[in-house]
């Protein structure tokens, strides 16, 4: 185990909205983001309602000692140069951060006396935490995959390589956007039957998809791979992600190269990014293979990765309503995840990337594929959800919902709990709908 001081529960910070219950930001958490105020972006640290200035940090001396290479990184707009640095440099910057930020340690008394290094969460804006350069997204989640392969093949659900191969495909860089940005309702061709004709309008079936993101860190040479027992020291952090989804541009168009107009779009991140050193007591056995799976391949196969290659993230999915919002009301729960329940690591996503010699790069985003379970309380979107248009869900207002309707917002939040342990959170990952351009 990796665990060190950083994450002592016993540890409180200066900062007092960091010390209170079931924040998402306590001192053991420490996640990355981009923000501003009025002036240039610029790296923070996310410490209960505040973030840490990382470049007034650097600049008021703060952070002396640390690896050269960190200074340039921590002025950057982006955070792509401090992943590339790799899991040793970050691992430094975080022990930094931590004594900075908690009670009663020399350097957190001096400081408390720089009024420039924190700001209010309130006041500022947050950007996407790196330039992503590409994205790649899985479908990592066996119960989402049984699920919506049921709807299509219920005789043969599961496609015969799902066991064996985790299914991804190339999504798009471009149309990443930060929580809080709005999300307009996408036009393509859909068609009422399978065999067309289509038309082109808005979509009808407009839905969202709950998953984590994973931001690669230090990355790989083309032409070269990356091993199972290397995987994560080339992950930077993780966030959450709603894959924005057009049900019914997708069902016409994803056969015979995957999705494409359906999915691209748009897709929202959370802005702060929890590191993988944060997520140390959070790591679990991964979901154990069924009876009768195949064996896994050797390059997908790694003793570690059996044992802790899993992450206890809670995740829930919440919406709010034009009408909700109009009578006051707050947003309601429409379903509750866990990440644990993944069939494939996020390592085996990042090596089997790699494993034909295509190179990642820092700020390169994978994300998981929907997250879904078992039952129907933790169905990652609303294709699952109404199974399909089919069984329409009811709020508690009286409103019902197949599918995203225009102004409804969908707030994504997950957190790691465990015995003994000091709970973090991811923060919110949130976006509305907007009409169709007319
Ligand atoms: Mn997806």
């Amino acid at each position: 185990m990796l665990l060190d001081v950083t994450h002592d529960p016993a540890r409180r910070s200066w900062v007092e909205s960091a010390n209170e219950a079931a924040v998402d930001f306590p001192v053991q958490n420490l996640p990355l983001g981009i923000f501003s105020r009025d002036d240039e972006p610029r790296p923070g640290v996310a410490i209960g309602k505040k973030v840490l200035d990382l470049r007034q940090a650097r600049d008021g001396g703060h952070l002396d000692g640390l690896a050269p290479a960190l200074g340039p990184a921590l002025g950057a707009r982006a955070l792509n140069a401090l992943f590339a640095l790799g899991r040793p440099a970050m691992h430094e910057l975080r022990a930094r951060l931590s004594d900075l930020l908690c009670a009663g340690t020399p350097a957190a008394l001096r400081a408390q006396r720089d009024p420039l290094l924190l700001v209010p969460m309130s006041a500022v804006t947050m950007h996407a935490p790196a330039d992503v350069g590409d994205y790649s997204d899985f479908y990592a989640s066996i119960d989402h995959a049984m699920n919506v392969g049921s709807m299509l093949r219920p005789e043969h659900p599961l496609l015969p390589n799902y066991r064996h191969v985790p299914i991804g495909y190339h999504g798009r860089a471009s149309s990443i956007v930060v929580s809080g940005t709005p999300v307009r309702r996408p036009y393509g061709q859909t068609a009422a039957k399978p065999e067309g004709p289509p038309g082109f309008g808005p979509t009808q079936r407009m839905d969202y998809e709950l998953e984590v993101g994973a931001f690669i860190g230090a990355g790989n040479a083309i032409g070269t791979s990356i091993p199972l027992g290397d995987a994560e020291q080339h992950l930077a952090g993780l966030v959450l992600v709603n894959d924005w989804s057009a049900r019914d541009m997708q069902t016409w168009e994803y056969q015979p190269l995957g999705p494409f107009l359906a999915k691209n779009f748009a897709t929202s991140i959370s802005p702060w990014v929890v590191t993988l050193d944060a997520l140390e007591p959070f790591r679990v056995t991964p979901r154990p293979r069924d009876e009768g799976d195949p064996l896994l391949l050797p390059y997908l196969l790694d003793q570690d990765d059996q044992t802790r290659g899993g992450f206890a993230i809670t995740l829930e999915v919440w919406i709010r309503t034009a009408r909700m919002r109009e009578a006051g009301a707050t947003a309601e729960r429409l379903s509750q995840g866990d990440f644990r329940r993944m069939y494939w690591t996020l390592a085996q996503l990042l090596t089997h990337h790699a494993s034909n010699g295509c190179n990642l790069r820092a700020g390169d985003l994978i994300a998981s594929g929907t997250v879904s379970g078992p039952d129907k309380g933790s169905r990652g979107c609303l294709l699952e959800l109404a199974w399909r248009g089919t069984d329409p869900i009811t709020l508690t207002n009286g409103e019902q919902r197949t599918f995203l309707a225009d102004l409804d917002e969908v707030i994504i939040r997950g957190w790691c709990e465990a015995e003994g342990r000091v709970r973090i959170g991811f923060g919110e990952c949130r976006g509305a709908v907007m009409p169709a351009a007319s």
